[in-house]
């Protein structure tokens, strides 16, 4: 147990399984299903601190890591979410086995970057996917709670609001006082590609041909982000009108979705959208 405890310390990071199974065959027998939970901003007493920028894998943006593979020798790097050989540039000729970046070393599997050229200039971004698949009752309960959290994040943060019952309501926050809602079925899944589509993303400014479509560097308007990512103090009024009719939309729907995919949805559509509006964030 005192493994799981540690894990968490270290990263955040709580699964019910220490490893994966590496077979379907051992995963079906998995009494107990795989999943993590995941503590973001945990805060950890001795994190280390990197002073630069993380080099970034130039397909899906994951950072280098400890879990990638290198080769020494020919300066590459393999992304092991993507699988996308990078090369190294050129500041980390010198790497070698014996001289590894800092965010090789084995043990820092979660540290911070402090670049003084990225510093500052971005707000934090949060986006609450939240289930409102409960009894009226417990709505009012919800709001409160959700308040409560909205006052917490930090001042210049922006936050942007999806909710899920048998349907996946992304919320367009930013259209005044009349809410308007992008609804996807639970059941379905849906592509970034999409996900962006439908949300009329393009309108304006049209769809770069090729490349990554991420945040306003990588060809979305900041008009079109902004309409889903409001600063914090303008959410509490939102979420009057983001959750009104959630109850009676959950109290339906309570039995439906129970079981069906639509968690999984929820929350997948809170990550495309984050990851597609976000990335001027991370560069
Ligand atoms: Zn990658």
């Amino acid at each position: 147990m005192a493994e799981f405890l540690e894990l968490e310390s270290q990263d955040g990071v709580r699964m019910p399984w220490n490893v994966l199974p590496g077979t379907k065959q051992e995963a079906a027998n998995c009494v107990v299903p795989i999943a993590s939970f995941y503590t973001p901003l945990k805060s950890f007493p001795n994190m280390p601190v990197l002073p630069y920028s993380p080099l970034r894998c130039r397909t899906c943006r994951s950072v280098l890591n400890p879990f990638s593979i290198v080769d020494f020798v020919s300066k590459i790097w393999i992304c092991p979410f993507c699988l996308h050989r990078n090369h190294f540039p050129p500041h980390y000729h010198s790497i070698s086995d014996e001289n590894l970046p800092a965010e090789l070393f084995p043990q820092y599997t979660t540290i911070e970057y402090e670049s003084p050229s990225e510093k500052s200039t971005v707000p934090p971004v949060f986006m609450f996917v939240v289930d409102t698949c409960m009894i009226e009752e417990e709505i009012g309960f919800l709001k409160s709670a959700l308040s409560q959290a909205v006052g917490l994040v930090p001042e210049n943060s922006l936050v942007g609001l999806i909710t899920f019952g048998t349907y996946v309501h992304v919320h367009e926050l930013g259209y005044g006082q009349i809410p308007k809602v992008y609804v996807f079925k639970g059941s379905k899944e849906v592509t970034k590609d999409q996900l962006l589509e439908q949300m009329n993303f393009f309108m304006k400014k049209p769809r770069p041909s090729t490349g990554v479509i991420a945040g306003v560097r990588d060809g979305l308007s900041q008009e079109s982000i902004e309409r889903f990512l409001l600063p914090a103090f303008r959410l509490r009024v939102c979420l009057e009108f983001g959750l009104r009719g959630a109850s009676e939309r959950s109290l339906a729907s309570i039995s439906r979705s129970k079981g069906n995919k639509v968690h999984w949805h929820g929350i997948e559509c809170g990550c495309t959208s984050i990851g597609s509006m976000c990335s001027w964030f991370w560069g």
